[in-house]
């Protein structure tokens, strides 16, 4: 009992797998996108419909990937009609634009009742592909059934899709093929114009490198995901010389990296892996635009290389502390892992998925992504470098204390408005002292002199023209430099500015309202500016000889020191 249970059950499941290739059509609407089928590969690609239909068939279903050894293949499905109409049906084959020739056979008990063929070795228009999917018609009378046989023959790896649909159904899987493609495409070609607007903007050359890299990847999307045909109807061998971009894409990454990492300048042990694998690799492309078959051999291998040098590059960097190589390595694995799965669905090893027929596709729009986000972090970083350079330039250029300029700096511009054709001349300086500076100190603590040192300062900035360079000189000496400012209108300006200090208030933190005075001696200046600082302290000394708080000129004609007069 349970052997005869065995049998039936093992006859029910034979059964039910020799009935599956069986598709049943009625008065209804038709489109059927998944279905079994049963296939068969002609290794010597010699056989003959009558030949075939004798041979072993294996079932699959309507999406197949068999890898290189299966170029020529036979598909074939059992079709019924069970209405009484006659059936108009389409069948359609979408990836037709990469293979070689396609032949359909509707036979009808064991005789071939319709033929049809479509040869893609050219770009010679045919009426039987549109875009780059290739449909055949097939009539079913009423109550009637037909086998369909489809053979296949592709120039490298065999994969497709097939799906049965009526006319209107037919139409519309038509306007809608490729549309995804487009999509990716659009994004990346948008992202190209991005970058190559900020190559103008910024002059960063990993901008460049990243919008070729698009490029050739859009291209290499479109050519190989049958874009290209759709839209240019371009077929078989007349594309395949533009698979130089698939061959120029590893390039674009090689030369980002070296842009983004630095790596002449920051890792050159790791500069000298990338050119070498970029070397080999434009060695490639030279000998592609001689004989591209040839060069695309060796691509899984250049692929294969290339991709353990730059995940090793950049697992080195990023264990020398470059933040930037976590991203890159998370976005390169991601394309190393959608690239595995591709070569495992060319190969025929993986099944037909979308995932799987569009790998390159993901992995190169997740990488593109990430890349994107390198970019973007890169210039922000760099933004961050230059507020620190700058605020350390600050930090270098001025006196704690005061927030004035300090003397180096003083000099540095100064020096900057003397130049032969400066329109800054004549230019005066003025060097300023607290009188009696010591007494604030003695008598109310250093911190009190430093709040007038402070205030002191504020008053120089405010009552001084908006071009003067004010600098402390150290202690209680400050410097003023006036451009376009002989001694005469110099003195005006200080003159005024001594009375504005004798006028001022200082608030300390704990003494109100303080008093102070100061001396200037003041000096125009003769091309150089240290003799002119020798003569204005020889001023300021005499100012302060005087009995402080005046101003005094050393005059540069008469060589004598002066005290000018207010008007
Ligand atoms: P004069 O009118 O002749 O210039 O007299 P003065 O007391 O201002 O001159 P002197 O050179 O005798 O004293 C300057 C004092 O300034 C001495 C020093 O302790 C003080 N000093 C220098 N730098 C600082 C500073 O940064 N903070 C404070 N609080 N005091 C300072
Ligand atoms: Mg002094
Ligand atoms: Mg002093």
């Amino acid at each position: 009992m349970p052997l005869t249970a065995t049998m039936l059950l093992l006859l029910l499941f034979f059964f039910s797998f020799s009935s599956n290739a069986h598709i049943e059509v009625n008065e209804a609407e038709t489109s059927f996108t998944r279905f079994s089928v049963e296939y068969y590969v002609d290794k010597s690609g010699a056989d003959d419909f009558y030949t075939v239909k004798n041979k072993s068939f294996k079932n699959s279903s309507n999406r197949l990937t068999l890898g290189k050894d299966a170029k020529t293949t036979w598909v074939r499905f059992l079709l019924s009609n069970t209405s009484p109409k006659t059936k108009k049906l389409f069948l359609h084959i979408p990836e037709a634009y990469h293979t070689k020739q396609l032949t359909l056979y509707q036979a009808t008990n064991n005789l071939i009742e319709n033929s049809h063929v479509v040869y893609l070795g050219d770009a010679k228009p045919n009426t039987k592909l549109y875009g780059s999917t290739a449909i055949f018609p097939i009539n079913l009378s009423p109550y009637s059934e037909s086998y369909i046989y489809l053979k296949n023959e592709t120039f490298s790896h065999q994969w497709f899709t097939l799906a049965i649909y009526d006319e209107e159904n037919s139409k519309h899987a038509l306007i809608s093929q490729n549309y995804d493609i487009g999509i990716m495409v659009g994004i990346l070609l948008a992202l190209m114009f991005y970058n190559i607007i900020l190559f103008i903007t910024s002059r960063k050359k990993e901008n460049i490198f990243y919008a070729l890299y698009l490029v050739a990847s859009s291209v290499w999307i479109a050519l190989s995901y049958g874009f290209l045909a759709t839209l240019f109807g371009i077929y078989g061998q007349s594309m395949i010389h533009i698979n130089l971009s698939l061959l120029a894409m590893p390039c674009f990454l090689i030369l980002f990296m070296m842009c983004i990492f630095e790596t002449k300048r920051m890792y050159p042990l790791e500069h000298k892996a990338l050119l070498a694998v970029l070397v080999l690799i434009v060695l490639n492309i030279f000998y592609g635009t001689i004989d591209i078959i040839a060069a695309l051999e060796p691509t899984s291998t250049h692929a294969a290389i290339m991709i353990a040098v730059t995940l090793t590059v950049s697992l080195s960097i990023k264990n020398k502390g470059n933040p930037l190589a976590k991203y890159f390595l998370i976005g390169h694995s991601f394309f190393v892992l959608f690239s595995i799965l591709a070569i495992g669905y060319y190969k025929g090893i993986l099944p037909n998925t979308y995932v799987t027929s569009h790998a390159v596709g993901i992995g190169i729009m997740l990488e593109a992504f990430m890349l994107a986000f390198i970019i973007s972090y890169r210039i922000r970083e760099l933004e961050r470098i230059e507020k620190e350079q700058a605020c350390l330039q600050i930090q270098a250029n001025t006196d704690p204390l005061t927030q004035l300029y300090n003397r180096r700096y003083f000099d540095e511009v100064t020096n900057q408005l003397l130049t032969k054709d400066s329109d800054q001349t004549p230019l005066s300086i003025a060097i300023a002292d607290i009188d009696l500076f010591k007494k604030f100190n003695d008598q109310y603590g250093h911190l009190v002199g430093d709040e007038v040192l402070t205030a002191f300062a504020d008053i120089l900035k405010k009552f001084t023209p908006e071009n003067a360079i004010v600098a402390r000189l150290g202690g209680e000496e400050f410097i003023i430099a006036l451009p376009r400012c002989n001694e005469r209108s110099a003195f005006k300006f200080i003159e005024k500015l001594r009375i504005q200090i004798e006028k001022t208030r200082i608030s300390s933190h704990n003494h109100e309202a303080l008093s102070i005075t100061a001396s200037f001696g003041i000096a125009e200046v003769q091309n150089d500016l240290k003799p002119a600082i020798i003569n204005a302290d020889k001023a300021l000394y005499r100012a302060k000889a005087n009995g402080r708080n005046q101003v005094v000129c050393f005059n540069l004609s008469s060589d004598k020191l002066l005290t000018l007069q207010a008007d």
